[in-house]
């Protein structure tokens, strides 16, 4: 789906892991691109293919401060740490990342009049006690634990996103993201994919947090930007999902990653994080029935050119990448 005229379009971690590829898609689709980061997360390297592309304007800023006065006709808001690790590593910067990033695009988009979607996440869902999970449910979230500062960031972004929606006429979208995976996740992510297949390539053991048999559904990272280019594009102004519906343990999901990288890692058990969600899986009937959309590309597929991607890494010499891990609490 392409547009017809070439519009402006801001993206908040425009040089993150999922920001890259979007921006990618939307200078594949003709428009003009300004890229706002602070690489706190993100990095210059995920945009290198573009850096020529006079509609690329890199910015370097954090959300959370002061806006430019930029005009633009749509922004997408996806500036956040959304790996555990990460966004727990300074709790404080991870509310005001939220916070403070969702008021400033909303105000933003009030001066300029563009459409702004919100980069949510399934995490509103906490440890859901309704399986799947349709955006009708008011999930099951801890506000005073490790994964609150995310999860509670990302409930009051969506609630002022409403509130503008609302008080202002702020035209809005909110995409509640479920696990995606795909090349230029940071190696140190921390997420269990990019450490599954980091942890294979070098024949180190796979660290499984609990006993595996959590479940979570895993997107293409491409499959998840043609999602909210259509949620861009359409006129849904309520919560969507967006993620694939296949439903995978973390077991199943470290025995492919060995059997598709060859590798003669063990398995190590490390204590089951805090909060961590026992079953995820998206009901995407909202997405299929309002925007046409569904994954199209499988786990298998999808983890094929991961690898792939996580392989070169590996192989620069001077790099002594590690996987992230958390400080698991029992
Ligand atoms: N996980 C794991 N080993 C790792 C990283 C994560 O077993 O090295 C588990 C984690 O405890 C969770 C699942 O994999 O149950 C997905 O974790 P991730 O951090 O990717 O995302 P989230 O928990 O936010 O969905």
């Amino acid at each position: 789906m392409s547009s017809s005229y070439q519009k402006t379009v801001l993206v908040t971690g425009g040089a993150g892991f999922l920001g890259s590829h979007l921006c990618d898609r939307l200078l594949r689709d003709g428009h003009k691109v300004i890229s706002l980061d602070n690489y706190q997360t993100g990095s210059r390297s995920n945009l290198s293919k573009q850096i020529l592309n006079p509609d690329l304007e890199l910015i370097e800023a954090d959300v959370a401060d002061p806006f430019p006065n930029i005009k633009v006709d749509e922004i997408y808001h996806l500036a956040c740490p959304a790996s555990p690790p990460h966004y727990q590593e300074s709790p404080i910067t991870t509310l005001r990342t939220s916070l403070l990033g969702a008021l400033n695009v909303l105000e933003l988009s009030l001066r300029t009049e563009a459409r702004v979607l919100l980069a949510s996440t399934s995490e509103v869902y906490g440890d859901p006690l309704v399986h799947p999970q349709p955006e009708s449910y008011f999930g099951n979230v801890n506000s005073f634990g490790k994964r609150a500062c995310y999860d509670e960031g990302k409930r009051a972004a969506e609630a002022l996103f409403h509130a503008y929606a609302g008080e202002k006429d702020v035209d809005i979208r909110i995409a509640r993201i479920f696990n995606t995976y795909g090349p230029r996740m940071q190696p140190d992510d921390g997420r269990v994919v990019s450490n599954f297949v980091m942890e294979a390539l070098q024949n180190q053991p796979i660290t499984i947090y609990g006993d595996g048999s959590q479940t979570r559904s895993f997107c293409y990272v491409d499959d998840l930007v043609e999602g909210l280019v259509r949620l861009m594009a359409s006129d849904v102004d309520t919560p969507i999902n967006l993620g694939n519906p296949g439903e995978f343990s973390v077991t199943d999901l470290a025995a492919m990653v060995v059997a598709m990288t060859g590798s003669h890692s063990s398995v190590s058990y490390l204590p089951l994080p805090a909060d961590d969600p026992r079953r995820r899986r998206p009901d995407i009937s909202k997405a299929e029935r309002l925007l046409d959309w569904r994954p199209t590309v499988s786990l298998e597929a999808g983890l094929g050119p991961t690898i792939a991607y996580f392989r070169d890494v590996v192989s620069v010499p001077s790099s002594d990448h590690q996987p992230a891990s958390l400080q698991p609490v029992a």
